[in-house]
């Protein structure tokens, strides 16, 4: 039997078909356009926010659709399948801004925002790296002064998911830079508040259509009860949003694997040389036992990571591992399956271009793989 029918209970082996169903059905049609326009179609958040998946994880008194980060994690996977790109913006929407507020918003953020955002009425996002600021995260500049009953916002961010599209940002600043590290704040900002500034989308490698930007906030005033945690409890909040991030992001990485798999069995069967389907070599069955083999290990490690981050467990080592192995089989993956696709492969008559440029965004974003291998080893002397 398939790992996924064993490990998943029925709902969320319901919720993963329903979702890859979705997908296929409304999404497909608007992946060349966004190839080609690097542009992301408002149809299809019409489409994620009409099938529930914009508000999985936040209960419905809160405006929410319910569910855990596993659901959250398994509609990303099967998202994924079909466009990875729009997989990459319903996870800054759901996991960096949605799920950031619900566990450290007060009271009042969390009924203000967490039913726009659940419903898609407004698109969210996170901002923590800027230019001089990627991988040594905590060395931002972005400044937060007090000014009366607000804090006047001043820095640029980059590389945002969603920035140039988003109504509503989580925003990493110094709030006392006499304290280091211990004086960093995070902040819900609106973005058609006067100071904010966005750069057109980048125009990347992969994941096109999936808006990525620079963001200026000048001199721009934020209300003091749009403090998001406490004040100078910034750190503890970028920290244990990015384990959650690495473990929601391998899930990705399983649906990117999930797809090379898929559509490698399909050609190699499809696909005939030497007067017989190229299924029947032993180099290209070797590539699709190992394609298979380390996709049921990073399925069975993200599912385990994402349990273990419900309830409520540290799994900062955890997620950086299941990340880290994730990324890196899913690059392997889109690798063989191109091989697998020869020359074919290596056009854009066939998906696995596509799935071979957005995999490489999963060994830089969410720390690179540099920094979940640093991460790990600091984790592993800890306590000894
Ligand atoms: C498409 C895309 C979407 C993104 N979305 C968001 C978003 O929504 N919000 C957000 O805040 N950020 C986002 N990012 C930023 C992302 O998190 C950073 O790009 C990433 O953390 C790396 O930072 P950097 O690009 O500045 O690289 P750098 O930190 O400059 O790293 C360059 C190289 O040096 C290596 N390196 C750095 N330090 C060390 C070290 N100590 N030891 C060994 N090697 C090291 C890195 O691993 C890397 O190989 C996004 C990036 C991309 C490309």
């Amino acid at each position: 039997m398939e790992v996924m029918e064993t490990v998943l209970d029925s709902e969320h082996r319901a919720i993963y078909h329903g979702a890859l169903r979705l997908a296929r059905e409304k999404l497909t049609g608007c992946v060349a356009q966004m190839e080609r326009e690097n542009r992301f179609p408002p149809e299809i958040w019409q489409h994620l926010a009409d099938a529930g998946f914009l508000g999985v994880g936040v209960e419905e008194s809160l405006g929410g659709t319910g569910g855990d980060y596993l659901a959250a994690a398994l509609i990303a996977q099967a998202v994924t399948r079909v466009s990875p790109a729009t997989a990459l913006s319903m996870g800054a929407h759901v996991n960096l801004c949605m799920h950031n507020i619900l566990r450290n918003g007060s009271p009042f953020l969390q009924a203000q925002y967490l039913p726009q955002l659940a419903s898609g009425t407004m698109i969210g996002g996170m901002a923590l790296t800027e230019p001089d600021a990627g991988s040594d995260a905590m060395s931002i500049r972005t400044r937060a002064e007090p000014d009366g009953a607000d804090y006047i916002l001043t820095g640029t961010k980059t590389f945002i998911t969603n920035g140039p599209i988003a109504d509503l940002l989580v925003v990493y600043a110094v709030t006392d830079p006499a304290l280091g590290t211990r004086g960093l704040s995070a902040f819900v900002v609106e973005t058609h508040w006067d100071g904010f500034h966005a750069s057109q989308s980048f125009d990347k490698l992969g994941m096109r259509g999936s808006p990525t930007g620079e963001l200026v906030f000048d001199h721009l005033r934020v209300p003091r009860d749009h403090l998001l945690g406490p004040l100078n409890g910034g750190a503890g909040v970028i920290m244990s949003g990015l384990d959650l991030e690495r473990a929601y992001y391998a899930a990705t990485a399983v649906g990117i694997m999930e797809e090379m798999l898929e559509q490698s069995l399909r050609y190699a069967q499809q696909r005939k040389q030497f007067g017989q389907p190229i299924a029947q070599f032993e180099m290209i069955g070797e590539k699709l036992a190992d394609m298979s083999t380390q996709l049921d290990a990073a399925r069975l490690f993200t599912y385990h990571t994402l349990a273990q981050a419900q309830k409520g467990e540290r799994v900062s080592r955890m997620a950086a591992s299941a990340l880290l192995f994730a990324a890196e089989a899913a690059n392997r993956a889109t690798t063989q399956a191109l091989q697998i696709h020869g020359g074919y492969g290596y056009t854009k008559d066939f998906p696995v271009e596509r799935f071979f440029r957005d995999a490489k965004l999963l060994d830089i974003g969410a720390g690179t793989n540099e920094i979940r291998r640093l991460i790990i080893a600091r984790e592993l002397f800890k306590n000894r």
